[in-house]
């Protein structure tokens, strides 16, 4: 375990808040039902949910945190290609006469796209590279890119980090995802890099789903921020299927397995694949407006240091290509999330004495595009984040009933955990790992757009050791779930759930944030943590 860096003296609440099951119930009702339309952003669905969030604060008494409104504009993009893309593999130093390019099959061999808003897209003749997993990691003295010049090249690279596959605990985090092996990452070092494209090879093992969900998942629309200004791209981005990197490797002589091992090497370098990938295609877009939700209750002693409370209040929206129930209400996911950050805001609003720090109540849009929302706001904080204590993210509440274990997603992470431990503690509970570290679930949620901006964050799973059915039977619930409602039309509510570990859920992020709202203190990062150091460096410009 981690140390702790300072001592932590925080005063627990002596108010509890009137957190009722039936108020969640009735919240998680309102928000999934059919009238929402799935809460898809920029959709009709959006102005329901935005009229319903801001009634209930400003009913509650929250104030606007956006000026005088309680809505930040967030402009989004879709970008899409006009027609089925064009790839093709040129293999180096074939004869001369005229042998033709191989095309890539677009669904089968590889899903591309590009980030470029509109207009044509082209790579021509680029060379391509396996870079092994495509890391640059200082702190764990590691770089895929050493002695490549990967500007104009076509970087080939393996999904997740090499810890996940020797399972050694010195290597990386082990089992654990870190960042490096999520493939936003690989994506983001590339371009750093100054790569024309990177093909990320999907394995469904270290991938954690089937091929066909890439297919799915990229077959639509890109959604991004409208912004602009954003960080570096590649031109192209692309899921290559297991076979077409095995037959690209063979291509070149090399044999992918081999490939796969060396890359687990600390002394591993580039290795060129004697072949050049060309793609033309043209893409269009269409902006749009959404909106998060934010409310505030200013400090009593100390208004310009804020505890952050989100949860995104968007989900799928409606299909128009689906018979049968084509709303995606999204009750789970996360409308069970926005009725707890209404309890909350409802809980310090109710209080006899406004807290010392202010309490910022965040709704966000876009999460399911791609954390897009929470992303603007770190861009463009309505308060500043060097003085945001943390960040305490909700994204779906335990609908099962209460459990022994308070799970922690990215556990070990900052002294958040220590203040949770305590308010669990009363509630004879104890804090749990989530049990699939590999799935990096720590990187997908709203959360992690404010780790990367430094601030402290806390993001529970469900719980899973059932107090009245036992461990076996939770697994089973959230198994069901995830196979059955998961993103689906079938996440709607239901009115036999059990709520009560809902409750107590709450209840700790109730209790948590006012502890950190009667403090003066800031919880830290762990020595060794990745977000550790950004803290630190903004931290400077706090007061
Ligand atoms: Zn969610």
């Amino acid at each position: 375990m981690h140390p702790a860096l300072i001592a932590l003296s925080l005063a627990f609440p002596v108010q509890d808040p009137a957190v009722q099951a039936a108020d969640i119930s009735a919240r998680i009702r309102t928000l999934a039902s059919d009238a929402f339309a799935g809460r898809g952003p920029s959709s009709p669905g959006e102005e329901k949910t935005l009229t319903y969030l801001v009634s209930e604060l400003e009913r509650v008494g929250v104030r606007p945190a956006a000026g005088d409104s309680f809505l930040q504009p967030v402009p989004l993009v879709a970008v899409q290609p006009t027609d089925t893309p064009a790839m093709q593999i040129a293999r180096e130093g074939a004869p001369n006469d005229g042998a033709p390019k191989q095309d890539v099959v677009f669904g089968r061999d590889a899903m591309w796209w590009s980030k470029t808003p509109r207009g044509e897209v082209r790579l021509e003749d680029s060379e391509i590279v396996f870079v092994g997993h495509g890391i640059v990691a200082p702190e764990y003295d590691w770089n895929d890119y050493e002695g490549l010049d990967a500007r104009g090249k076509t970087v080939v690279i393996l999904v997740n980090d090499p810890g996940y596959t020797t399972r050694d605990d010195e290597l990386f985090r082990g089992r654990a995802m870190t960042y490096y092996g999520r493939w936003t990452y690989k994506f983001e070092e590339a371009a750093r890099q100054g790569a024309a494209a990177a093909m990320v090879v999907h394995e469904e093992g270290p991938a954690g789903y089937p091929w066909q969900v890439v297919v799915g998942s990229w077959g639509r629309p890109r959604f991004g921020l409208a912004t602009g200004g954003d960080e570096p791209a590649c031109t192209v981005e692309s899921w290559i299927e297991a076979a077409f990197a095995r037959r690209l490797c063979k291509d070149a002589g090399q044999d992918f397995d081999a490939l796969k091992r060396a890359a687990l090497e600390r002394d591993f370098r580039p290795v060129p694949l004697g072949a050049r990938a060309s793609a033309q295609f043209v893409n269009r877009a269409q902006v749009s407006e959404s909106h998060n939700v934010a409310g505030v209750i200013r400090g009593s002693v100390r208004p310009d240091e804020y505890v952050l409370y989100c949860a995104h209040w968007d989900h799928l929206g409606t299909s128009t290509n689906r018979a049968g129930d084509a709303i995606f209400n999204g009750a789970v996911d996360n409308a069970s999330g926005t009725a707890a950050l209404l309890e909350l805001a409802e809980s310090f609003a109710a209080l006899d004495k406004a807290p010392t720090r202010s309490v910022v109540f965040l709704a966000t849009t876009a999460e399911e595009s791609g954390l897009l929302g929470s992303k603007f706001y770190a861009q463009n904080p309505l308060f500043p984040l060097e003085c945001t204590a943390a960040a305490i993210n909700i994204d779906v509440l335990n609908t099962y009933g209460r459990t022994r274990d308070v799970v922690v997603v990215g556990y070990g992470a900052s002294q958040l955990e220590e203040v949770l431990a305590r308010a669990a503690a009363k509630q004879e509970r104890e804090l749990a790992p989530e049990p699939t570290p590999e799935k990096g679930s720590f990187y997908r949620s709203d959360h992690f757009n404010f780790a990367k901006a430094g601030v402290p964050v806390l993001f529970l799973g469900r719980g899973v050791d059932s107090r009245e059915h036992g461990r076996e039977w939770g697994e089973a619930q959230l198994a069901d779930y995830t196979k059955r409602r998961y993103h689906k039309p079938a996440d709607e509510f239901d009115a036999e759930w059990d709520l009560s570990g809902a409750v107590e859920d709450v209840l700790l992020y109730f209790e948590v944030g006012q502890a950190l709202a009667q403090s003066a203190e800031w919880p830290e990062w762990f020595e060794g943590n990745e977000f550790r150091a950004l803290r630190e460096k903004s931290r400077a410009a706090r007061h």
